[in-house]
């Protein structure tokens, strides 16, 4: 699988480091329970389709990077800039 960095062009995905979903939930209050906070630590949605993911170009320019891509196809759908609108 290759990435196009919006930065470097497109890249090896060793170059990459997938960190986790770029959809946050809500975080807990503090006060929260525990079963409150194991939710929010440990379960993710594993969407059958179209996902945002969060990359890290360590490799290269060391830009975070939100990929959309089809869990079900593979595809990558887009890569854009963490902090671009
Ligand atoms: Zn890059």
């Amino acid at each position: 699988m290759r990435l196009t960095c919006p930065l470097c062009g497109e890249r090896d995905l060793r170059e990459f480091s997938y960190t986790g979903d770029a959809v946050l939930c809500e975080r807990p209050a503090p006060e929260a329970g525990p079963e409150a906070w194991d939710a929010y630590l440990h379960l993710r949605e594993n969407p059958a389709g179209v996902a945002r993911d969060l990359w890290h170009h360590g490799a290269g320019c060391s830009a975070w990077l939100v990929v959309t891509r089809d869990t079900v196809t593979h595809a990558v759908i887009a890569v854009a800039l963490a902090d671009a609108p």
